[in-house]
Order: C-alpha cells, then structure tokens, then sequence
C-alpha cells in the first residue's frame, strides 16, 4: 500500500505567530479528528522551521518539510539553506522543483537532479514537482512535457532512491488560479506518470511511489479528486493557510 499524503505549502506566508497559531490548530484538530492512515506534511518558510517543528514534535501522523533547499551541501553560498540543515531541524520531507523555483528562480531540471541529491543523501524525501503550462496542455503535448521533466531529473537515481520520492504533479494553470484540473485529467497524468515510471523502474516499483495532485484544492474539490486510483493525495497552497480548509481536504 501506499502512502496517503497531503502537505501543505505555506509558500511565503505567515509570520512567527501566525505559523504557530496555525500549526497549533492542525495539531488539534488532527488529534481530534479521524485522519488516520494519512501522513501530513507541512511546509512552513525556513524561519518557522524550529517552532512549528516543536509544535508537531509527538504526532506520529504529522511532518515538516521545507520548501526548497540548496543544490550545494554547505560553504560560501550566502542567502541559501541545505538539505542538512532542513533535517537538522527535524524535517522529513522537502518540496522540489516546485514551478514558483523554476519560473522566478530559474531552476533547471539539471539543477533538481544535484538538489534531490542533496535531500535524499540527507534523508529527506523529496517531493518532486512536476507540471505543465497552459499553453502546452492546449497544444496537447502535457504529458510528453512532463515525463522530460521527470527523465531529466530523475531517472539517474537508482530504484532505492526513487522509492524515497514523493511525486506531485500540479499544472501550471492550475495554481493559484482556483481552476483544478477535472479529476479526470487529474487521473490521467498521474497514471501516465506511473506508466513512465514503471517504464524505467518496472512495475512494482512504479506502484509504490505516492503521487500527488496539487492546483487550487479545496475542500469541496477534494474528495473527487483524491479519490482517482493514481492519485494519492495533494499539496495544498492557498488552502493550506486555513486551519478548517486543509484539515478537511485530509480528512
Ligand atoms: P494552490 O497552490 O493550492 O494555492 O493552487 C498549490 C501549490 O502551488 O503547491
């Protein structure tokens, strides 16, 4: 079986007590409420990293991750956060890849490749992102664009290292934007997403690997759309932000 995941991207949200009294109010309803057998992740700002984690310290269902970390492993490289410093702090998982990096930031598929390194040869589980642009999902080519950005990233990791991988598929024109993708589309980037990984990987493999559905998810979309066989739960931005929201797309 595989994981049930739904992390939260604060993006750049929140200040110091905002993200604790946010974090507060998860850790109570999660205790509260029937969400078993889902794991939760959030993914505060870097600053928030020591609080929330003292917040989420003794939930077995609840993990931190960061948003980013840097492709080096340490030294002169001022402004950046790596991998060991993330799991330093407690965290488990970290988003990479995500398509705010890629456009703002110019990251590269080369570039997600040495940062996934980094994660995974400190621990963490990635949780890879992958998408396309509107125009390429109007021009029908979305699903060869994603599996060149999966193959350029990450099909020189060996099957060990991959099962460590959260896959998150979001269209671009999906986030932010409070148009989902139907859970028919949905539905069928993430088995062409298994299909190509078993591909390379085979089968077994292929079936391990959580896949996640990311792009305005609410909790009134949800429910439909996690319950697509390929689609193993979501990373949440806007709606993570609110306590009552992102319990409920968990639940
Ligand atoms: P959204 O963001 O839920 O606000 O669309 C998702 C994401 O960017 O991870």
């Amino acid at each position: 079986m595989r994981k049930k995941i739904v992390a939260g991207n604060w993006k750049m949200n929140c200040l110091l007590e905002e993200g604790q009294k946010l974090t507060s109010e998860i850790v109570h309803m999660i205790k509260d409420e029937p969400t078993a057998g889902v794991t939760v992740v959030l993914n505060p700002p870097y600053v928030h990293l020591q609080a929330v984690g003292r917040l989420l310290a003794g939930v077995d269902q609840l993990f931190l991750g960061g948003q980013n970390c840097s492709d080096k492993a340490s030294g002169a490289y001022t402004g950046e956060i790596s991998a060991a410093m993330l799991a330093s702090f407690g965290a488990s998982y970290v988003i990479i890849g995500h398509s705010e990096r890629r456009e703002y930031f110019n990251e590269t598929n080369e570039l997600l490749t040495e940062k996934t390194k980094q994660a995974l040869s400190n621990g963490l589980h990635p949780i890879f992102c992958c998408g396309e642009p509107l125009e390429i999902r109007e021009s029908g080519s979305h699903e060869a664009y994603v599996k060149d950005q999966l193959t350029a990233s990450l099909f020189g990791f060996t099957e060990e290292e991959l099962k460590k991988i959260v896959i998150a598929y979001e269209p671009i024109w999906a986030i932010g934007t409070g148009k989902t993708a139907s859970s028919d589309q949905a539905q069928e980037m993430h088995a062409a997403i298994r299909n190509h990984l078993a591909g390379k990987y085979g089968e077994t493999v292929a079936h391990e690997i959580s896949i996640l559905y990311g792009g305005s998810c609410k909790p009134d979309n949800a429910k439909e759309i996690f319950s697509k066989p390929d689609v193993d739960g979501g990373l949440i931005g806007g709606a993570s932000l609110k306590s009552r929201d992102f319990v409920d797309i968990v639940k």
